[in-house]
């Protein structure tokens, strides 16, 4: 007999603790999980993520960005590590990544260029909003990944008009090995500034608990933001 779908639920404070990774940086790990605890951005539940793989926690990006503090901290961090320069362009898709872009270009000076997504929220290779002129340094951005597979059509879009991208920022990146095997892979600067703990379970649906035990997962996850 099927389960019938649980609804997600928000993540306790005992749970952030134990399933989020947060950079050791002066001051950061508290006002993250402050601001997970505030806002009950994290659910706990059975998520399906654009890459594929089944997930027991999500981020709702957007109930973090709603707090204009917490954002621009959050923003502050990314370009302590990171340099923006003006005359760049910041390129997010059409998704809770765009308030972290924003907050990004406000911060930095550079321009906003906004990509289009697809049926399943996956970035395509159209800009909704903004240019990307040739040979300008182009930055992408976005909320959260798990590899940062999910920003290659951001680099195709960029590719595509002759544009140079020289850094990722992401908030999290639930794979941080496979997050800093893709930047050096694509000779890519970047940063994040959480990840997935060996507690979150991030997994190939054929191996996912909460798909044997009958209970269909939510997808795809981003429509949640
Ligand atoms: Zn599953």
């Amino acid at each position: 007999m099927r389960s019938e779908p649980t609804g997600p639920r928000v993540a306790t404070a005992l749970e952030i603790r134990d399933v989020v990774v947060i950079q050791p940086r002066p001051g950061l790990p508290a006002l993250i999980e402050d601001a997970l605890t505030r806002s009950g951005a994290l659910l706990r539940g059975h998520f399906g993520l654009q890459v594929g793989k089944h997930t027991e926690y999500f981020i709702r990006f957007r109930a973090l960005a709603r707090d204009e503090a917490v954002l621009a901290a959050i923003a502050g961090h990314l370009l302590a590590t990171v340099s923006i320069p003006a005359g760049a362009t910041v390129l997010v898709a059409e998704s809770a990544g765009y308030f972290l872009g924003e907050a990004l270009r406000a911060r930095s000076g550079a321009a906003l260029a906004v990509a289009r997504t697809d049926v399943e929220r996956r970035p395509a290779r159209s800009l909704l909003h903004g240019a990307i002129a040739p040979g300008a340094p182009v930055v992408v951005v976005n909320d959260v990944v798990t590899t940062g597979a999910s920003l290659e059509p951001l680099l195709d879009l960029a590719a595509d008009a002759g544009a140079t991208v020289t850094a990722a920022l992401v908030f999290g990146a639930l794979d941080g090995t496979g997050f800093r095997a893709m930047l050096n892979r694509r000779r890519l600067a970047g940063d994040h500034l959480l990840e997935a703990s060996p507690a979150w379970p991030i997994t190939d649906p054929s191996r996912c608990a909460a798909c044997a035990a009958g209970s269909p997962p939510l997808l795809p996850a981003a429509e949640l933001n």
